[in-house]
C-alpha cells in the first residue's frame, strides 16, 4: 500500500490492543477494494479517552472502531448515537460524518449476520438462552429479539444482571433472567444457545459453562469465542448431535459492517475471513 497525503484514515481505540486481529482484516479489505485507506490501532487508558477522540477528529480519521474498555465511555464523546448503540448501551464504530461523530454498534449486526449465513438459522418464533450478560450478551440479545426471536432466557453468573438485560428485552420478546442452577432445563427447551461468556477461552481450554449432558440435537450451539475455533462446548454438543456456530463469523462480520459504514462500499467479506483465520492460525 501507498501511503500518501491523501490516504484516509480509519482504526482503532482500546487498551490493549496489542492482541488485535482488526488492523491486518481491515487493511487487507482496503487493499483487496484498491482504496487509499489505511487502519492503526491505538492503545488509549481510560483518562486519556477523551481527548484521543478530539484527536482522531480533528486529525479527519473517516471513522474508528472502539473495543474494551471504552465501549460505553466513548458515547458521550460522540454527537450522535444510533439507536442499535443506544439499545444495546455500548458503541464499537464511529463514523465521521461532515465533522460530526456518530457511535453505532454493528456487534449484534455482526453476530447475526454470521449465524444467518453459516447455519441458515432463522431466529423468527424460536427460544433462545443466552449465557452471560455483558457487553457481548447485550449487542446480540437486542439483536435477536428484534430480528423476533419468540423467547430469550439469560443464564448470569450475576443473577441481578440477567434479570436487568431480561427487563430491557422485554420491549420486544418475551424474556427472563434465570439462575445458572436452571439452566440446563432451559437448554433442554430452547432452539439456540448462545455462550457469551469468557469461560472456556484461550488458555483456558477446558472450561464449559454449562453441563454438556443438557445439550441436544435439536439444538444450535453458537459460541463467541473464537480463540480457540472449537471450544469445549462446541465440541460436546457436536458429539450430541447439535449444530455448531463458532465466534469467529461475527469477528469478521462485525468488522465487514464498520468497513461499509465508512466507505459506502461492500466488503470483501470472503478475503478478510481468508486473512482473519490465517493470522488467527499463526498466533497459534
Ligand atoms: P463482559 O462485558 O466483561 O462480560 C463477561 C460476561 O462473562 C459476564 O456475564 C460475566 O458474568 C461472565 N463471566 C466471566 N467469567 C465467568 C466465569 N468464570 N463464570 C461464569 N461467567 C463468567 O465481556 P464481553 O464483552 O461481553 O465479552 C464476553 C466474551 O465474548 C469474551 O470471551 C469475548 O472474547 C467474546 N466476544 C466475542 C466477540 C466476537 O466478535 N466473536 C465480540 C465480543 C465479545 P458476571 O456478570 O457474573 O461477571
Amino acid at each position: 500500500m501507498k501511503l500518501e497525503a491523501e490516504t484516509e484514515k480509519t482504526g482503532l481505540v482500546g487498551h490493549p490492543v496489542a492482541h488485535s486481529k482488526s488492523p491486518v482484516m481491515m487493511n487487507e479489505a482496503f487493499s483487496q477494494e484498491g482504496l487509499p485507506w489505511i487502519y492503526l490501532a491505538f492503545d488509549v487508558d481510560s483518562e486519556e479517552l477523551g481527548q484521543a477522540v478530539a484527536g482522531l477528529k480533528s486529525l479527519g480519521f473517516r471513522g474508528w472502531n472502539v473495543t474494551l474498555p471504552h465501549k460505553v465511555a466513548v458515547m458521550e464523546h460522540l454527537d450522535e448515537i444510533e439507536e442499535s448503540a443506544q439499545e444495546i448501551g455500548a458503541v464499537n464504530t464511529v463514523i465521521q460524518q461532515d465533522g460530526r461523530l456518530i457511535g453505532t454498534n454493528t456487534d449484534g449486526a455482526g453476530y447475526l449476520e454470521s449465524l444467518v449465513r453459516e447455519t441458515g438459522f432463522d431466529v423468527k418464533g424460536r427460544r433462545v438462552v443466552i449465557l452471560g450478560a455483558g457487553g457481548a450478551a447485550r449487542a446480540v440479545s437486542y439483536t435477536l429479539a428484534r430480528a423476533g426471536a419468540e423467547q430469550i432466557r439469560i443464564v448470569n453468573r450475576t443473577e441481578k444482571k440477567a434479570q436487568d438485560l431480561a427487563e430491557h428485552l422485554r420491549r420486544w420478546t418475551r424474556a427472563d433472567g434465570i439462575s445458572p442452577g436452571e439452566a440446563s432445563i432451559a437448554i433442554r427447551e430452547a432452539d439456540l444457545l448462545v455462550q457469551t461468556t469468557s469461560v472456556g477461552m484461550h488458555p483456558h481450554l477446558e472450561g464449559c459453562p454449562v453441563d454438556p449432558a443438557s445439550l441436544h440435537g435439536d439444538l444450535l450451539v453458537s459460541d463467541l469465542i473464537y480463540r480457540p475455533r472449537q471450544t469445549r462446548l462446541l465440541r460436546e454438543a457436536k458429539a450430541r448431535g447439535a449444530q455448531v456456530h463458532s465466534g469467529l463469523g461475527m469477528l469478521l462480520y462485525q468488522g465487514a459492517l464498520a468497513f461499509e459504514r465508512w466507505t459506502g462500499r461492500r466488503a470483501p467479506v470472503k478475503r478478510m475471513g481468508e486473512v482473519l483465520k490465517q493470522s488467527l492460525e499463526e498466533s497459534g
